[in-house]
């Protein structure tokens, strides 16, 4: 991964480092308020139903006296952050993911303007748009331009 100082998922500015949730997760305001809300929610849900682990101690500790920590829903998450607070690791898988829908909803369509599923993909990215855009994973002003780029061939055509 390369380094940025910019939001990991749109690419805007990111807040200040007294507002983030990990000093190193760097995110704007949106996506800022997306993923921490996220991430309180889901403390004290069973942890089969969030995405969220929490530090779990485990008695050993380094040599400045920091215990070393597992993440309660992954063993391969390490750290000595304090016991009881949010895995850094599942915080920023979180955001990759978000990240991720980002693309797909603002990606460009595969299928030929010409091919019938080209309308129902349309519909189908459409939904997928106004829920990212309720979620503020993308602005409206994002939403409507990929919108009109996917329906600019379909008007070319009945020109
Ligand atoms: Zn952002
Ligand atoms: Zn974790």
């Amino acid at each position: 991964m390369t380094y940025s100082d910019t939001c990991r998922v749109c690419g805007r500015e990111p807040v200040a480092w007294d507002q983030r949730t990990f000093e190193d997760v760097l995110l704007c305001e949106d996506h800022e308020v997306l993923c921490s809300e996220a991430a309180r929610e889901s403390m004290g849900r069973p942890i089969h139903e969030t995405v969220f682990g929490t530090w779990q101690g485990t008695d050993r500790y380094d040599d400045d006296g920091r215990e070393f920590v597992v993440c309660s829903r992954d063993r391969g998450h390490t750290s000595t952050h304090g016991v009881g607070t949010l895995c850094r690791w599942c915080f920023a898988n979180h955001v990759e993911r978000i990240r991720g829908h980002r693309d797909e909803v603002l990606g460009s369509c595969d299928i030929d303007p010409q091919d019938v599923r080209y309308l129902p993909e349309l519909r189908r990215r459409r939904t997928l748009i106004e829920r990212a855009y309720e979620q503020r994973i993308i602005t409206g002003e994002e939403g409507v331009r990929v919108m009109e780029r996917l329906v600019a061939p379909l008007r070319g055509r009945s020109a």
